[in-house]
């Protein structure tokens, strides 16, 4: 199954993604955690970033999809993967379908976990506390919330256009999240 999460910061992406990689035996594959790596390994790609992240804007489209095609061609996806965090805007959305042509490993489904926004300020308030993530700061959030409706949400559209997208209701417990997920995915059509 390849299954591409689409959401808002604080719309439960991550957590999401940790339950449905045991549901479904693929690899859960995050931009986010994947840069944050390349931030705490000091790399000069990783210093770059750091900055960008920290004010809540995104990281260059050349930079993220050189290392998500690392990652794709790792050699774990032949059962499929969960991309989180990626694509985020319509050049991203784009270059993925080439990428994903090109290894003969085309997304099956686009899964949007629909949050209010007063929730999702609640649950990022809350989220910074808890964890302490440098870009969980107010102004950050507010950016990345910015940026979210700005260049993101175009995504949901393309997907939606190509027959490619189911909405899930994001609120409520994890696990009927996880199970509202599930159900769609396993109706899915292979692509
Ligand atoms: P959240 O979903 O809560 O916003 P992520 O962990 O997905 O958090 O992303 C954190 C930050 O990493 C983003 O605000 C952005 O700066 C950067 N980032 C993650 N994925 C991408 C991407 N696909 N393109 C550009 N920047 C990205």
């Amino acid at each position: 199954m390849r299954l591409v999460l689409l959401g808002a910061p604080g719309s439960g992406k991550g957590t999401q993604a940790t339950r449905l990689k045991d549901a479904l035996a693929v690899p859960h594959i995050s931009t986010g955690d994947l840069l944050r790596a390349a931030v705490a390994a000091g790399t000069p790609l990783g210093v770059q970033a750091k900055a960008v992240m920290d004010r809540g804007e995104l990281v260059s489209d050349d930079i993220v999809l050189g290392m998500l095609e690392e990652r794709l061609t790792a050699g774990d996806t032949g059962n499929g993967f969960i991309l989180d965090g990626y694509p985020r805007n319509l050049v991203q959305a784009r270059a993925l379908d080439e990428l994903l042509a090109r290894l003969q490993q085309p997304v099956d489904i686009a899964v949007l976990l629909d949050v209010d926004v007063e929730l999702l300020i609640e649950r990022l308030a809350g989220r910074a506390q808890a964890e302490g993530r440098s870009d969980d700061t107010p102004e950050t959030v507010r950016n990345r919330l910015r940026v979210y409706t700005e260049q993101t949400a175009p995504v949901i559209d393309f997907y939606e256009n190509g027959n490619r997208l189911a909405r899930i209701d994001g609120v409520g417990e994890v696990e009927d999240i996880t199970g509202r997920v599930l159900a769609v995915v396993q109706d899915a059509p292979a692509a």
